[in-house]
């Protein structure tokens, strides 16, 4: 029989939703259990979720380790720099990503030991009651009773029937531990994570392919940026296909058979590895007992209110395995917004100002409403944009890639959205991001004094633009 313990918040994972909702619930003096049933490559307790383990943090290393490898081969000449070929050794790339998600796992834990939150590792069921029965790794069962349990499971990569997960066939998790560069690799999906793991690899020598089912490139992304994005990505040798519905694949002793069809008929290429990128699906399965009271929707997501409530009785559900964005950050907002929801402050997401970012290169980045969006909503707009190639620090770093535009409201000036690609754009957002927050004009942005010569210059005169201002182009 298992022994019940009583806490104020037990929160269902310790991802970028659930630690910042327990570390938060803690900080405000309610005592707070968090249950992570996930284990690190070592087979040991890895807090974190997939973000620190097979996401954001350890494709990131990687990326900056293929950019590295890829500015010595296409960058370094023009600054001058001579040397003997490049060589890339994987498995001390990988072993360097891994080190990383050490770190970073080990210091969430760290931070729980720091703010007394209570970690169980195992996995959690939810029960009717507000109980959670957790599987603990050592094979014992323990009962926690929260006054309130949040939901954080997160989400699992999506698997094609005909495409089964393998040796060659792989997800995130698989296509962050190739122990070399694959000759040929094939990439189902030119979503955020298809195109930053093929650049990857598309960088370190792989002939990479992406077969991507929807006509348009990017269709979330502002259509310029999209643009701009594909004539890169092209040049750097990246073969992204629109258009293209998968069918089958065949694993042969030659590679994996990848058959699909698009305006021209069927086709089929053949590669060494093949990257199945098509979308994540809330991780709920089993993690409801009957009588819980806890709707999941069709798609296995939990059914939430604007403020990630269940509407059972102090029962929340926040990150991924609900609805909105499959971002990081996004979780960290409602694992905080609901923490402080519970100590009876007023909690709060505002789910308008939350930026995107593709980290290729160029790096692709954006908040709020895109010029389509604007238009089919009817709401009028000025927009002003300004090119990297006019900003001397790009000019200087020989990154003069892309541009910034800013749209805003065509009475009140305020801003609307910002859009973004080129280098640095995943920091350069965070201007959009905080005047939208501040609810500022882009003349409010336009006489913010910004460095020189540094890339936001390319924010300011983009913000200047709006109202055919902008300094260093003509209007
Ligand atoms: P998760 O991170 O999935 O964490 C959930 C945790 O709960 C896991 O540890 C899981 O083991 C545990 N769990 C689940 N069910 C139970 C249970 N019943 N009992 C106990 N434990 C349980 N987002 C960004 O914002 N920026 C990026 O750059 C970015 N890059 C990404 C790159 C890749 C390759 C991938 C795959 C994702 C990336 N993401 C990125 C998305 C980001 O990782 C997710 O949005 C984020 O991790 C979601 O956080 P979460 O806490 O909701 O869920």
């Amino acid at each position: 029989m298992s022994d019940q313990q009583q806490f104020d918040v037990v929160v269902i994972g310790g991802g970028p939703a659930g630690y910042h909702a327990a570390i938060r619930a803690a900080q405000l003096g309610l005592k707070t259990a968090c249950v992570d049933a996930a284990l690190g490559k070592d087979g040991k307790p890895a807090l974190g979720g997939t973000c620190l383990r097979v996401g954001c943090i350890p494709s990131k290393a990687l990326l900056d380790s293929s950019r590295q490898f890829w500015n010595m081969g296409h960058i370094f000449g023009e600054h001058g720099i001579g040397f003997d070929k490049p060589s890339i050794d994987v498995k001390k790339m990988v072993a360097r990503k891994d080190g990383i998600v050490k770190q970073f796992t080990g210091g969430i834990a760290a931070l729980f030991k720091a703010n007394k939150v209570a970690a169980f590792y195992g996995y959690g069921q939810l029960q009717p009651g507000n109980i959670v029965r957790v599987k603990q790794h050592d094979g014992s069962e323990v009962e926690l009773h929260g006054t309130n349990v949040i939901i954080a499971a997160g989400s699992d990569s999506i698997e094609l029937p005909f495409a089964k997960f393998g040796e060659h066939i792989v997800d995130n998790v698989g296509a962050l531990d190739f122990d070399k560069v694959p000759k040929r690799l094939g990439v189902i999906g030119a979503g955020v994570i298809g195109l930053e793991l093929g650049s990857v690899w598309n960088r370190l020598g792989a002939q990479v392919t992406v077969l991507e089912g929807l006509p348009n490139f990017l269709a979330a992304a502002d259509a310029e940026v999209a643009k701009v994005a594909a004539r890169e990505f092209k040049k750097q040798g990246l073969d992204i296909r629109l258009g293209c519905k998968v069918s089958n694949t065949e694993v042969k002793k030659d590679g994996v058979h990848v058959f699909y069809t698009d305006d021209k008929g069927e086709q089929e290429i053949v590669v060494d590895k093949l990257l199945v990128s098509v979308g994540r699906r809330a991780a709920t399965k089993g993690l409801l007992a009957d009588g819980t009271g806890v709707q999941l929707d069709p798609r296995g997501f939990v059914v939430v209110d604007d403020h990630c409530h269940t509407g059972v009785d102090g029962i929340w559900a926040i990150g991924d395995c609900v609805r909105g964005p499959m971002l990081a950050h996004k979780g960290f907002e409602e694992g905080i917004a609901v923490a402080e929801l519970i100590a009876g402050l007023p909690g709060h997401v505002n789910y308008d100002t939350i930026p995107w970012v593709i980290y290729t290169e160029p790096e692709i980045a954006w908040v709020g409403k895109t010029e389509e969006q604007l238009k089919a909503e009817g709401i009028p707009y000025k927009s002003g944009s300004f090119p990297f190639a006019a900003v001397g620090r790009a000019v200087a770093m020989a990154e003069p890639i892309g541009f910034v535009k800013v749209l805003a409201h065509a009475d009140t000036d305020r801003i609307l959205g910002m859009h973004l690609v080129g280098p640095n754009v995943s920091e350069l957002v965070h201007e959009g991001v905080l005047s939208m927050e501040f609810k500022g004009s882009a003349d409010d942005l336009a006489r913010i004094c910004h460095a020189h010569p540094s890339l936001s210059e390319a924010v300011h005169d983009a913000a200047m633009a709006v109202h055919k201002r902008a300094i260093h182009k003509a209007n």
